[in-house]
């Protein structure tokens, strides 16, 4: 596999991969298109899609959940959790999981998918447009992600990732007619593609680092209230398998919140909790496990 090179602006010469932008370009027109639509029951539904794919998804699926392994909950929870997650318009579970396993453990390295060290706009958006962001590695993503390419359900809803997005489109479309797909689908999608990838720029660029970790993470506030708790990303950097990453009580994550109702009702067990004064456990955030295998 070629090695994305730290040096800024190489990666743009190997070109744009079509698919990717044209798609993205035709969501953020819809999400401009949106503003000539104001409809008040649309913009309810896109703020209750933001949070079904946002934090259900992207935060307690694909992120603490499939890639670190921060609880455990019922087969059947998972699969849901992680539908939720393919609305986020941001690839299947292999695809993701297996990107960020890389990015965690080569954080601001040689080979991480999207560092800022590259540029804030290559870190932000521009890894995912070029299509040289791991996407074509498949053998890589495999490699990262043995747990999940035993499972037929991620491996078939990994191919699939884009049909539960379509029919919450088509739904939206019979149900709220176009205001609402403008909105659930536009404007909602678009927001929660910047917030995430802000996840990747801001906070490898912009704000406070508890932990001396060995990457540029920090602890963003504003990052972390958009992304239901995502942008405690230095605290998650210091410790990876956490399920809560606010550690400090000021410090408001809303995955966690989610985690811990799922607890609640006894479909969550097993949850991981970093303390505030543990140490960090240097060598092992370099080390991707997978029960208690390294893979990588
Ligand atoms: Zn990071
Ligand atoms: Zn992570």
């Amino acid at each position: 596999m070629a090695q994305p090179t730290l040096l800024f602006g190489r990666k743009y010469s190997k070109g744009i991969n079509w698919i990717t932008t044209i798609a993205m370009v035709a969501f953020h027109i819809a999400a401009v298109a949106a503003f000539f639509y104001i409809d008040t029951g649309a913009i309810i539904t896109a703020v209750v899609l933001y949070f079904v794919a946002g934090m259900l998804g992207i935060g307690m699926s694909y992120h603490r959940l499939l890639t670190h392994r921060s609880y455990k909950t019922p087969k059947w929870m998972e699969y849901f959790l992680t539908i939720c997650a393919t609305l986020a318009l941001e690839g299947g579970p292999i695809f993701w999981v297996a990107t960020h396993r890389v990015h965690h453990q080569k954080s601001d390295r040689e080979g991480d998918p999207h560092t800022p060290r590259e540029g804030g706009f290559w870190a932000h958006m521009g890894w995912i447009l070029t299509g040289q962001g791991l996407h074509q590695e498949t053998a890589l993503l495999a490699r990262y992600t043995p747990d999940l390419a035993k499972d037929k359900f991620h491996v078939a809803l990994t191919k699939w990732h884009w049909v539960p997005q379509v029919v919450v489109g088509v739904l939206l479309l019979a149900f709220g007619g176009i205001p609402y797909v403008l909105w659930g689908m536009g404007v909602r999608t678009v927001f929660g593609l910047h917030t995430t990838w802000a996840v990747n720029s801001a906070t490898h660029m912009w704000g406070s680092r508890r932990f001396a970790t060995r990457d540029d993470s920090t602890n963003n506030w504003w990052v972390a209230l958009l992304t239901f708790g995502e942008g405690w990303h230095n605290n998650h950097h210091a410790h990876p398998t956490s399920a809560r990453h606010g550690l400090a009580w000021y410090e408001l994550d809303l995955n966690w919140i989610g985690i811990n109702t799922l607890k609640l009702f006894g479909l969550a067990w097993d949850i991981k909790v970093a303390k505030l004064s543990e140490i960090v456990p240097y060598d092992e955030n370099d080390r991707i496990e997978v029960d208690g295998q390294a893979v990588a």
